[in-house]
């Protein structure tokens, strides 16, 4: 059998775990409903999954509070603590084929990725944050000699996770890691096309040793569990990834419950500018490509616009288009393959209407742009140019594989172009000049700047937007302040 063979017979024989989970076991959906889970890549039904409402969500916050009142985990000696979330990762890295595995068949995703991207880096976050717990100090206040000041932080409580399904294991972690590592319960709602990788993730937590009602998932529907999630009044913060439209109704269902502290991570629109003393359009072209065509354009900070200064863009584009050609697109299971299908139908058609306003307005197809229909979810990668600034395809987050190009006469033009979106995710500058990268980079609106390069990312350095792009950052030492309060204790000494 091929390589590409065997994943796909191991995938159809995967027997994942599918339950909700809370208080350390798998139960079914107190209304006994499920769905259907059905694989974005061939259509197969992958099984059925717990589908949780209201009432799922009350056991499992209660399962979480009763967990974090004991102080099982929330007091427990650090040193343990560290322990068994490094035991854990090296369980999710034990099990590292399965969960990439799960990840593909939820996702459609090349197990390529799933395999040397996902499931190592949730692995390698969860033993990163492991690490902190007893790294992390805490403060004595510079007060009068008599008396004590001190700074602590406390664990907020009950976490609520609403998490999206474009890396579903990732982002989780992102979530899970500083979460517990300061001492905080969990219930994860993630989303309904991708439940199973979060499942696995639990059940490798509480084998490691993570006491049970801790960490909680309940798979279901965004408008009946994620809602339910976040209006609970037990729950002190909600942290959520996904698009505007939802990160809206996150801050109203705090506001009118009890006033959770809410972080939200919502995408972009991020743009890669190219300035006309670039030199190495070759490297460039391929970065730019990787950058927007990298999980089928499903990603929060996908770089999905060009701006290129006047000058460059012939011998861009001509890079841009050799890369596409020899780009390998199509079967999940292929070890070979760099881009495969989108993940649902909902959002291959959602990429379609997008495609339908190719040349309303002047734009001009260079690459890809046909639409599929039925099953087949493979939009193949697609460059426009000719791209008006505030035309919708400029504007709003596509999320497929769709990179828009915009002309710039300058670089003045390029930075009011590339700032020029509701969003403020992420963005790029290829320059040849150290000066003018820096002076660009200042002045760009956004999150995480590359300069010469793009994605690189990491559990070191946070990871957030500004504007329409959310609040709060994920990952990195400061992403421990975000699920923590400071406490100031006053000592009189006299
Ligand atoms: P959503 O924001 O609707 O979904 C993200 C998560 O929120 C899922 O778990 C979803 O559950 C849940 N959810 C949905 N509605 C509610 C609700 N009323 N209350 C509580 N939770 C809710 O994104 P979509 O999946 O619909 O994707 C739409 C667009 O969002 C994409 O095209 C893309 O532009 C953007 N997006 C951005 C992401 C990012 O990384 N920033 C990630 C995913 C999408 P369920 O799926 O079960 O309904």
């Amino acid at each position: 059998m091929s390589d590409t063979q065997t994943w796909q017979k191991r995938a159809l024989d995967l027997k994942p775990q599918s339950q909700i989970f809370i208080d350390g076991k798998f139960v079914d959906a107190a209304s006994g409903r499920t769905f259907e889970n059905f694989s974005p890549s061939d259509g197969h039904l992958i099984c059925n999954v717990a589908s949780g409402d209201t009432e799922d969500i009350n056991r499992a916050v209660a399962s979480a509070k009763k967990a974090y009142d004991s102080g099982v985990w929330s007091e427990m000696n650090p040193r343990d603590k560290k322990a068994i979330m490094l035991r854990w990762a090296q369980l999710l890295n034990e099990h590292r084929e399965e969960l990439a595995l799960l990840e593909a068949i939820d996702t459609g995703r090349p197990i390529a990725d799933a395999l040397s991207v996902d499931a190592p880096n949730s692995a390698r976050v969860i033993q990163w944050y492991g690490e902190t717990i007893d790294k992390t100090y805490d403060e004595i206040a510079p007060a009068p000699r008599n008396a004590l000041a001190m700074v602590t932080r406390e664990p907020l409580g009950v976490i609520g996770a609403v998490v999206p399904w474009n890396y579903p294991m990732m982002i989780t972690s992102w979530k899970l890691g500083p979460a517990l590592a300061m001492g905080n319960s969990i219930v994860v709602k993630p989303a309904e096309n991708s439940s199973l990788s979060a499942l696995k993730m639990a059940e490798l937590a509480v084998a490691a040793g993570l006491p049970a009602g801790v960490f909680n998932v309940v798979p279901g529907l965004g408008s009946e569990a994620g809602q339910a999630l976040a209006r609970h009044m037990n729950i002190a913060k909600i942290a959520f990834t996904g698009s505007g439209p939802t990160g809206r109704k996150m801050m109203q269902y705090a506001a009118e419950s009890n006033m959770k502290q809410v972080s939200l991570e919502l995408g972009g629109k991020s743009p890669q500018v190219v300035l006309n003393d670039c030199t190495d359009l070759e490297a460039a072209a391929s970065t730019i490509a990787w950058a927007i065509y990298y999980n089928a354009g499903q990603t929060c900070n996908a770089g999905s616009r060009i701006i290129v200064e006047k000058g460059v863009k012939e011998e861009l584009f001509a890079h841009l288009h050799k890369f596409l050609e020899s780009f390998v697109v199509g079967n999940q299971f292929d070890p070979t393959t760099q881009m495969a299908g989108l993940v649902s139908e909902l959002q291959r058609d959602r990429v379609n209407a997008y495609l339908d306003l190719i040349g309303q307005d002047g734009e001009k197809l260079i690459f890809g742009g046909q639409k599929t229909s039925g099953k087949d979810l493979l939009i193949k990668p697609t460059l426009i140019d000719n791209v008006k600034p505030d035309s919708r395809l400029a504007q709003e987050e596509i999320f497929g594989p769709v990179l828009v190009a915009i002309d710039a006469k300058d670089e003045a033009e390029a930075l009011q172009l590339a700032n020029g979106t509701e969003y403020g995710l992420a963005a790029s500058v290829w320059t040849n000049n150290v000066a003018r990268a820096h002076k660009f980079a200042r002045k760009l609106r956004a999150g995480t700047v590359w300069v010469n390069t793009f994605d690189m990312l990491d559990v070191i350095t946070p990871f957030g937007g500004f504007g329409a792009s959310g609040n709060g950052r994920d990952k990195s030492l400061h992403a421990l302040d975000a699920y923590s309060a400071l406490k100031t204790t006053w000592v009189d000494l006299n």
